[in-house]
């Protein structure tokens, strides 16, 4: 980490096979990360690697094999906790992925200590994962779910959210970046404020974590919660950070092997943290693979990416711009490499299908913010996001097949 890989994306380029294959006869240009990246080769052989040489079951087998596997996955669990900054290294949790680490949170600590009248606080921009699972169990404790406003460009109204808190309010659950349009909320601000009122706030860093630098123990979150396959590592896996004394205070939320220390007919004793919350044989090939996603971003170093990121995301917005009739929402100093964007009179569905026949991967409509969509009154946009491989090339290739794309549906 002190000492990164130089930045050269033309050889980090090559450490992704994909980025070389063709699409409808086209190089690929792969603009659709923030729905998820591609995957380094290290990552690759990391996954063939273990099922090559090591694949058993962890934590209670005493041969070599299940020792080895063990191994590999506690030194992810390290490797993720040195990434996100937390205290111990029972605080992380793995999950499938962020909708798992959230419904994890809401049905534990909501079943334990919510009450009738309570309120929990979410924002207008967050994806359904952080909306449904706190909707199901509002309802099912007669809890309130109040929604933090935003303006027309996707910009929180705190002074809204300073009002909304009271002694009712019990959880505060926060996109940190947004996915639809990849503004940066005042996260820091947003928790200081809930815990003045005594209320538990988690930052869903689904967008965050592979941008911008995590420390949660700064942050004084007391949940955190991400994917691995939108940090160059596999689908399947996930994290949830939790402080370690809120942990252990909630209850498991699935029953059976691993999370357990002692099972009679009568009764149950838990395992500790953090195998409490990791019922039955986790995804184990997975999460041993989230560690050489880290190296790789370690490597190259999150600010190095991050900066090339911000070149592309300047070159891009301002190429844009230039396209009579296009629009960005969420236009926006402090956002990460995400750029949303409607254009008059075209839809962005029969864009995406002229774009993908020109070899160039972007995604569109609602990014699983309909409730955001509805505030915005647009069915949906069309979303560019940057990876670390991405190139002003491409983005040069992106706005040539824009134009001629609208030349088509105009
Ligand atoms: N939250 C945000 C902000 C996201 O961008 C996503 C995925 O797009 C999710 C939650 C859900 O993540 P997953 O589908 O990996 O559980």
């Amino acid at each position: 980490m002190s000492n990164p890989t130089s930045y050269d994306v033309a050889t980090l380029r090559n450490l992704f096979p994909i980025l070389h294959r063709k699409v409808k006869g086209k190089d690929l240009v792969y603009l659709d990360n923030a729905a998820t990246s591609q995957k380094p080769i290290q990552v690759i052989d990391a996954l063939v690697h273990y099922y090559t040489h090591y694949n058993a079951n962890i934590h209670r087998g005493l041969h070599t094999l299940a020792d080895e596997a063990t191994a590999a996955y506690e030194a992810a669990r390290v490797a993720v906790q040195q990434f996100i900054g937390a205290a111990f290294h029972e605080e992380i949790i793995f999950t499938k992925g962020t909708t798992e680490s959230i419904n994890i949170v809401a049905r534990s600590w909501g079943s334990a200590f919510l009450q009738r009248g309570d309120e929990i606080i979410i924002s207008s921009l967050e994806h359904h994962a952080n909306i449904v699972p706190w909707q199901m169990i509002a309802e099912e404790k007669g809890a309130i779910l109040k929604v933090i406003p935003m303006d027309d460009n996707g910009v929180l109204d705190m002074g809204a959210y300073s009002n909304m808190l009271s002694e009712k309010t019990k959880f505060v659950s926060i996109i940190h970046v947004s996915n639809a349009l990849g503004i940066i909320n005042p996260v820091e601000e947003i928790i200081a404020l809930a815990h003045e009122k005594n209320a538990l706030v988690l930052l869903d860093g689904a967008q965050s974590c592979v941008h911008l630098d995590i420390d949660v123990k700064k942050l004084d979150c007391d949940f955190y919660v991400f994917s691995g396959h939108k940090i160059y590592g596999p689908t399947g896996v996930g994290v949830l950070y939790g402080k370690r004394e809120l942990l252990e205070k909630m209850p498991p939320f699935l029953g059976g092997g691993e999370m357990i220390k002692e099972v009679t007919f009568e009764k149950t004793t838990y395992n500790e943290l953090p195998f409490k919350f990791e019922a039955g044989t986790p995804n184990i090939a997975d999460v041993i693979v989230l560690k050489p996603a880290i190296d790789f971003i370690n490597n190259y170093g999150k600010a190095n990416i991050r900066a090339h990121e911000e070149e592309l995301l300047a070159y891009a917005t301002s190429k844009l711009k230039e396209i009579e009739g296009l629009k960005i929402i969420g236009d926006v100093q402090n956002k990460i490499s995400v750029i949303s964007f409607v254009i008059e009179g075209v839809h962005p569905q029969d864009l995406a299908i002229l774009l993908d026949n020109q070899g160039i991967a972007v995604r569109t409509g609602h990014h699983c913010a309909q409730p955001l969509m509805q505030r915005l009154g647009i069915v949906g946009t069309t979303r560019v996001s940057f990876a670390a491989y991405n190139t002003l090339a491409e983005i040069e290739v992106l706005i040539a097949a824009l134009h001629k794309s609208l030349k088509m549906l105009r």
